[in-house]
């Protein structure tokens, strides 16, 4: 097939804060440079015009960036000192944080806040409404942003350097055939391919097996966030409040907790995050945050108000040594889909901007030198290293290991982590970790029976007030995606579902997707149960890709556009 090639200097893959970041950087580094040398204050040669871009798979920039969010302004601040005079997009300062405790019944107010969950000179922001406003400013210098673009495969040369990405095809139906307005996607051909796609990158994921770039790492463990804005009645959680909860629901085994943010405008933003490692496989992390707001004191704050926006999203929780080698020849990993995201905070936006922005001086040099080696491009690891990043995600390394024995154990090693800078041995050190599909346990380890799978949520009940299920959930993700469209969600063997799955776990895909894409139905013809994917209800979440048991479950990138549309999250 004939394919348009478009030459670029550097292209970035996925408009997150990462990627935004480290293009404006890159931008502005040139700028600076060229200018110095014409104006004889710098030797050598003027880079002249870099082009550079972005692609988003999203419809628009900010379209498919979900987050809590308390941001730390670190980094934001590195890149713009200024930035609320430029008018950054900020909810609110944060004016006071609060601990909760939650039993069943109770809601017990810790006295002391623990040190990484206090957020006093932060701000509490829409990462949907700050990457937009990062995208505008990318525009305003000159950098090139491609919504609706989705990289969908690698491009490398003979020797397996990286030399672009392909944008994936327009117009192909549910069969595979070319569609009236089929458009072949673009090779971009660049010096360097920068991926900054989030947790578990379908472009990351195909890269790192085939460069083994996690050679000698420990394997990545994520959670998922659910989040739900809420329009309340009056002024009874002011903006810029901040409380963290510990414990119910989620059983002592499990990695858990929610967030309660005031933003402007009486909207309140309530998350629970479940970690993607837990052991009963008949969890699900959508019935959890339902579970969530039954509690009294979710139920007291969210009576009268009007549930308005929801998502979901995976977080890269793993850390220091579970991050890939960050550099290849002719690429380099920022953000999220490298790891950067501190767990113990749940804070990746301003690590995110930091690695972007170091990728930047790291491309910068090579441009100068014109050398896109991975020797050229490993002079990011060392900004990396030299940089507040190392001492802040070392001396959280082994955090989420302490979790995987239980929230008290847990708890006991990262107060631990005080003390030993990071350190932990024997039961807490992370090099035992495996990866999160492992730790799930089949249905006879629980004693379930495999025809009554919902016997975990037995007393869960959807009012439509304060709980609602999956689909009137995502039906305020505003997903949307062509129907006739190959299914963007590969499962490599069906026949394992209706029998060795149903078995073994109970098709626990039904479950840990929050947005109803998995179900199991009865054939018609066959009368034999089998697997059905509504592949148009994905919110990108990739909670499948990284759960299944099986690891059968291949997320790629839908049709330029598809997907949620997380306006204000
Ligand atoms: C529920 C939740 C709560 C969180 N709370 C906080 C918090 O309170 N404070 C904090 O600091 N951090 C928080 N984080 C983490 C923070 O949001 C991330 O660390 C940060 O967004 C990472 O930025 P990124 O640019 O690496 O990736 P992302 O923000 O995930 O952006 C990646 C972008 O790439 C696009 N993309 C992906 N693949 C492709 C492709 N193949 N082609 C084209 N485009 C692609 C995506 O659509 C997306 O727009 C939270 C995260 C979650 C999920």
């Amino acid at each position: 097939m004939e394919r348009e090639v478009l030459e670029m200097d550097v292209v970035f893959v996925g408009a997150g804060p990462a990627n935004l970041s480290g293009a404006l950087h890159l931008a502005r580094l040139v700028k600076e440079h060229n200018g110095a040398v014409e104006r004889g204050e710098k030797e050598g040669a003027p880079l002249g015009e870099i082009e550079i871009g972005v692609i988003e798979k999203g419809s628009y920039v900010g379209a498919h960036n979900l987050s809590g969010a308390v941001m730390d302004p670190r980094a934001l601040r590195e890149l713009f000192p200024d930035f609320e005079a430029e008018g950054a997009p900020l909810e609110s300062p944060v004016k006071e944080d609060f601990f909760l405790y939650l039993t069943e019944k109770r809601a017990i107010r810790s006295p002391i806040t623990p040190p990484p969950l206090k957020n006093h000179g932060y701000y509490i922001v829409s990462l949907n409404r700050l990457t937009a406003w990062l995208g505008e400013k990318c525009e305003e210098a000159g950098i090139n942003i491609f919504p609706e673009f989705p990289g969908a495969e690698m491009l490398y040369d003979l020797e397996d350097r990286v030399i672009g990405v392909r944008t994936g095809d327009k117009g192909i139906d549910k069969e595979g055939k070319r569609k009236g307005n089929f458009e072949p996607g673009v090779d971009l051909h660049a010096k360097v391919t920068v991926l900054g796609e989030g947790p578990r990158g379908s472009l990351t994921k195909m890269l790192t097996e085939r460069l083994n770039l996690n050679e000698g790492r420990e394997p990545q463990v994520y959670s998922i966030g659910v989040k739900e804005l809420w329009e309340l009645p009056d002024d009874r959680y002011p903006a810029g409040r901040v409380t963290h909860t510990l414990g119910f629901p989620s059983d002592a085994k499990t990695y858990g907790g929610g967030w309660i943010y005031g933003m402007q405008n009486r909207i309140l933003n309530i998350g629970y995050v479940t970690g993607l490692d837990y052991r009963d496989p008949l969890l699900d992390p959508h019935a959890e945050f339902q579970k969530f707001k039954q509690h009294p004191f979710l139920a007291k704050l969210l009576e009268g108000g009007k549930m308005i926006r929801y998502g979901a999203k995976t977080i890269a929780a793993g850390g220091w040594h579970a991050m890939p080698q960050i550099y290849a020849d002719g690429v380099l990993l920022v953000g999220d889909c490298a790891g950067f995201l501190n767990s113990q905070r749940l804070k990746g936006i301003h690590t995110a901007i930091k690695s972007g922005m170091l990728a930047a001086e790291a491309i910068f040099t090579a441009l100068i030198k014109n050398d896109f080696s991975a020797q050229q491009l490993s002079r990011y690891e060392r900004l990396v290293n030299r940089s507040w990043l190392t001492p802040e995600l070392r001396k959280v390394r082994n955090f989420h290991a302490g979790f995987r024995h239980g929230r008290w154990l847990g708890m006991a090693n990262a107060g631990l982590q005080f003390i030993t800078g990071g350190r932990s041995w024997g039961l807490f050190d992370r090099s035992r970790a495996e990866a999160g599909h492992e730790a799930m346990g089949k249905l006879s380890e629980y004693g379930y029976r495999g025809d009554n799978i919902e016997q975990r949520y037995n007393g869960l009940r959807f009012d439509g007030k304060i709980t609602f299920n999956k689909l009137t959930d995502v039906y305020h993700a505003a997903v949307g995606h062509d129907e006739d469209q190959p299914a963007h969600l590969h499962v490599l063997d069906t026949n394992i579902c209706a029998e060795r799955c149903a078995e073994e776990y109970g098709n626990p895909c039904q479950r840990f997707c929050p947005a109803a894409v998995y179900e199991m139905v009865e054939d018609g013809a066959s009368g034999k149960r089998r697997l059905q994917i509504n592949f148009s209800n994905c919110v990108h979440c990739k909670t499948c890709d990284i759960m299944d048991p099986y690891q059968i479950i291949n997320w790629v990138t839908p049709e330029g556009g598809g997907g949620p549309d997380y306006k204000g999250m």
